[in-house]
């Protein structure tokens, strides 16, 4: 019997794995093989049976589909691997991921068939040929029986999720459909709990197979606070953001998710969101994941978004909260995770999103951490709008309290003889003028008690919103995650350290703007945020001074002050943003067309002269938002 007992680091290609397989796993972003894909992917390539005990979420579908690819020939268009699964979307979920996996593998087809289907849709589709199938066992036996689906060059029989087969009836099709395969097949039978029944189908049907089952880990007291949300993929992003403004006590936050990708793609979306934050993982070098490391230190950046392997042995005491964003493969890997706050004597606090069907993992890691996970909701925008008053309210007093403000007696006083309007009326409208940049409510926040927030305690000084962000956030536009900058990156560094001076910024007296052509646009992915953040950090061109962008599909304009010096112009040519050499240039007369409807000229030039609220927007947000 073989069991894993840790998440593997060693690499995909340790494995056995053909090229082409690595390369559709460096594609979707995989770091390492989970340790069900650790364990049976050799088994399986070595021609044995199996036998896993696993459930969804541990990365199974890769532990099978990876192997059985490997194998197949495909000069041949016939049904070389069969999979059985419980329901109709699994077989489309496991048949996506197939085709993902073989992204590099020409001419390969997997076919899906399940109940509720046009028989009339499957029979051409299996007449066109195809390697795969994945298959409900009802139907797969109607078309065995029909003939329609000929099995006499399978290889591989895979089935997945018995115990849900067996739970749903399928039990004797699946016999059926054993009686009727080749008897030389390689098979592997995956379930989440092993009952007698699947035990016996194993013993009848599987020649000497190998069983697989990942060990829950050992358990561990944790002193680190654990809750969970409830929550669908699609709103996780919403409710991370929502949590991270309501917690208290949030100093620094690691991110988890699964892929290198999506660290990338969820800490952009962050940083969007007006969050310091960076990406964490193997693709980094050494020097810049240091770097990234030391940036939370310094507190520079405040969340940092992280693969589990890129994690590893992360030892940074401000990290108040965990985030599991993707559910971890087993126990072992949530206890590792969560080990990443609470250090240096600190209470932690972890926060665990759940998908619906991924709530079995719940009652595994309370037994794994012997101790009970509280259900947290998704914050309403009215808690959220209570959270941003109460911070502006404290702010408000602290300003009071600390500052000397005399003069603006008299601007008040003033506007309220010459313009005859009350002191309340003229706070309610700098208040406004104050978070315009970042409104108090949220759309849909009309449900928040702003007088109940006003005198709720203030224990949320630390929490890292609206004001909070005066301290956290620089004004000038922050960096980018640190793999889209040469670690030589020195100036734009400076410029992002909280306290510390910006690069030296050049000073343009207010007047006229060019237009710049840049070598990056849609086709690249870049967003304006990143050229101006770019521009400013690396040219020090300050964002009042950057006017319009618009972006085309394989470059874009910007707007810059005229007649820049040569050395400027030469800094502008060389910057990179997303890999990409921007070779700035001035665009010819004509070069540009500009299909929108006419515009203020200068929008920055224009702005009233009044000092930034803190806590706003840097002024390139802003104008993105235009
Ligand atoms: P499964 O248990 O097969 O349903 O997989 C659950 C999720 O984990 C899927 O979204 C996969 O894309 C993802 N996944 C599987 N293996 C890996 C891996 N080695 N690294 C990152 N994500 C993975």
């Amino acid at each position: 019997m073989t069991t894993t007992q840790e998440t593997t680091v060693a690499g995909f290609d340790t494995l056995g794995l053909a090229k082409p397989l690595l390369d559709a796993l460096a594609d979707v972003g995989y770091e390492t093989p989970s340790p069900i894909q650790a364990a049976c992917i050799p088994v399986l390539l070595a021609g044995h049976d199996l036998l896993g005990e696993a459930q969804t979420g541990t990365g199974k579908t890769a532990a099978f589909a990876l192997p059985l690819l490997q194998k197949i020939d495909i000069k041949r268009a016939v049904p070389q691997a069969l999979i059985l699964t419980p329901t109709r979307e699994l077989a489309i979920q496991v048949a996506e991921a197939l085709q993902k996996y073989a992204h590099h593998l020409p001419g390969f087809h997997v076919l899906p068939i399940y109940g509720g289907q046009s028989m009339v849709v499957q029979l051409r589709a299996l007449s066109r040929g195809t390697h795969v199938i994945v298959g409900t066992p009802g139907r797969v036996m109607d078309h065995l029986e029909r003939k329609s689906l000929v099995l006499n060059n399978l290889q591989t029989l895979v089935l997945d999720e018995a115990d849900e087969m067996l739970r749903m009836g399928f039990i004797d099709d699946v016999k059926w459909i054993l009686e009727h395969t080749p008897a030389e097949r390689q098979t592997a039978l995956f379930s989440a709990t092993m009952p007698d029944v699947i035990r016996r189908v194993a013993h009848e049907h599987l020649r000497e197979p190998k069983e697989i089952k990942i060990r829950s880990a050992t358990s561990t007291v944790v002193t680190t606070s654990q809750s969970y949300c409830q929550t669908h993929s699609g709103q996780k992003l919403e409710a991370l953001t929502r949590i991270l403004e309501v917690e208290d006590d949030f100093d620094a936050a690691i991110v988890f998710v699964r892929t290198k990708t999506a660290t990338v793609e969820l800490a952009d979306k962050l940083e969007a969101r007006g969050y310091s934050v960076a990406a964490l993982n193997g693709d980094l070098t050494q020097g810049l994941r240091e770097q990234v490391i030391e940036r939370l230190k310094a507190g520079t950046i405040d969340i940092v978004v992280a693969t589990d392997v890129a994690a590893r042995g992360l030892d940074v005491a401000r990290i108040s909260h965990v985030i599991n964003y993707d559910v971890p493969y087993d126990t072992e890997a949530y206890v590792h995770r969560i080990g990443r706050t609470g250090r240096a004597g600190r209470t932690g606090r972890a926060i665990l999103f759940l998908a619906p069907r991924e709530m079995y993992m719940l009652k595994l890691i309370e037994r794994a951490t012997k101790q009970k996970i509280t259900a947290i909701t998704m914050p309403t925008p009215g808690e959220v709008a209570n959270r941003r008053v109460a911070q502006f309210t404290q702010q408000v007093v602290d300003i009071i309290k600390s500052e000397k403000l005399d003069f603006f007696f008299d601007v008040v006083r003033r506007m309220e003889s010459e313009q005859d309007i009350a002191a309340r009326e003229i706070a309610a409208a700098l208040a406004w003028l104050a978070t315009r940049e970042r409104p108090l409510q949220m759309p849909g926040a009309n449900d928040h008690a702003p007088r109940e927030a006003a005198t709720a305690p203030a224990a949320v000084a630390s929490a890292p919103t609206f004001a909070a962000d005066a301290e956290r956030k620089p004004t000038k536009p922050r960096a980018k995650p640190a793999e889209d900058y040469p670690a030589a990156d020195a100036p734009r560094e400076r410029a992002t350290k909280r306290g510390d001076t910006p690069v030296k910024l050049q000073s343009f007296p207010p007047g006229t703007l060019a237009r710049y052509r840049i070598e990056i646009g849609r086709n690249q992915g870049v967003l304006p945020k990143e050229i101006v953040g770019a521009i400013a950090n690396e040219a020090g061109i300050a964002g009042k001074d950057i006017g319009q962008i618009n972006l085309f599909d394989d470059y874009s304009s910007v707007e810059l002050p005229a007649n820049l010096p040569a050395d400027l112009m030469d800094v502008l040519r060389r910057i990179r943003v997303r890999q990409f050499a921007l070779k700035t240039r001035v665009m010819e007369a004509g070069e540009f067309v500009d299909t929108r409807p006419p515009r203020r000229a200068t929008p920055a030039a224009k702005k009233p002269d009044w000092k930034k609220p803190a806590g706003a927007k840097p002024e390139w947000k802003a104008k993105r938002e235009r």
